[in-house]
């Protein structure tokens, strides 16, 4: 029985339940219907190739580096099957949703049309998806763990708190999920949870408030674990902590991710949106001031960041498979390091919020 309805949940999820529909165009001109829509995990997926028809441009597959190219007006853009970044480039621009190969075509999720690809072309886009939501196989699942996060991940900080009452972290993988795997076979999990083992004592020693981890070992954990720590009553911060890897050497540097504007469902730019962006300039200024190469930060809609309103921030502590950054996050005193900046950004926003709070 089992069996039957995970086959029928496999079909609906793989063969699509084509009963969807979008709407897309350049913003100005007719939209084009387009039918050949995909469910995956409760999020739509469209193909690369028709998206930029109607957009009236183009790109390639190429079969050798399995990767699609696209021209963008600040150069070539990468995207390829199973990759969490689109790359341009020296820029990796993470995804919340890995491209795929469904029906012999690589095809894109819905966040990536409407969130990314207009900013890379440069133009405004008009998209509207036709499908009532309530038909989409898997978006059980997808959505109620949006709510969760909605629902828990609210900031409760009272209005008269001077500092930062306790912190989330969240080590990212763990078990059979590596993560990212670098130079010398070093594993991301392990990295995750050596610099958050050390940022958790930090805090400890300098602030004195209690600090949740979702993991303090080697072992999976399902979402809703993930962000069980970050829901409890006093955390004024979560962070999220990785590592990255790229298939060149040269890539290199910290990136720091929180969710978009457009994501939040607020007033335009509200407060707490403002948060973890605030949250995230804080950290970037603590890491540059102790000399270590900060990317940028990036805005992008991971399932992982949630929904609610708690100043969140992942952090991509670097890449395993630059010979620098491996040599930062695989030594004692690189972690420390990393960690002791992590902190001075955590206190500096606590002391950025206070001052907010007092004028
Ligand atoms: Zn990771």
């Amino acid at each position: 029985m089992r069996c039957i309805l995970l086959f029928c949940l496999l079909m609906l999820i793989f063969a699509g339940s084509v009963q969807a529909a979008v709407e897309i165009a350049r913003e100005g001109e007719n939209p084009v219907i387009l039918e050949e829509v995909y469910v995956a995990e409760g999020d739509f997926f469209l193909s690369i190739d028709d998206v930029l028809n109607i957009l009236g441009r183009s790109g390639s597959w190429d079969s050798v580096g399995h990767l699609y190219r696209f021209k963008t007006p600040a150069g070539t853009a990468i995207i390829s099957p199973g990759s969490h970044f689109v790359r341009l480039g020296e820029r990796f621009i993470p995804l919340s949703q890995r491209p795929r190969f469904i029906d012999n075509r690589l095809r894109v999720s819905e966040d990536f049309i409407t969130g990314i690809l207009p900013e890379l072309l440069g133009i405004r886009l008009y998209y509207r998806n036709l499908t009532p939501r309530s038909q989409v196989a898997g978006e059980e699942e997808g959505s109620s763990i949006d709510r969760l996060f909605a629902f828990l991940l609210q900031r409760k900080k009272p209005e008269d708190a001077k500092t930062l009452r306790a912190v989330a972290l969240d080590p990212g993988h763990g078990g059979l999920d590596t993560g990212t795997i670098g130079l010398d076979g070093i594993k991301e999990k392990d990295v995750n949870l050596q610099v958050t083992e050390r940022l958790e004592k930090i805090l400890k020693m300098r602030l004195g408030i209690p600090v949740y981890l979702s993991r303090d070992g080697d072992y999976a954990l399902a979402p809703q674990q993930r962000l069980e720590p970050a829901t409890r009553a006093d955390v004024d911060a979560l962070i999220l902590l990785h590592a990255q890897g790229s298939l060149r050497a040269a890539p290199q540097g910290i990136a720091l991710v929180v969710r978009p504007v457009e994501e939040y469902t607020g007033e335009a730019l509200s407060a707490s949106e403002g948060n973890s962006m605030r949250l995230a300039r804080s950290l970037e200024e603590a890491l540059r001031q102790e000399g270590l190469k900060v990317d940028g930060i990036y805005q992008a809609p991971l399932p992982a960041l949630g929904r609610g309103n708690l100043p969140t921030v992942l952090v991509e502590m670097g890449y395993l498979t630059n010979p620098d950054d491996k040599e930062l996050l695989g030594s004692v005193a690189g972690r420390e390091k990393l960690a002791h900046a992590m902190f001075l950004g955590l206190q500096g926003f606590a002391e950025k919020m206070k001052e907010k709070e007092n004028k």
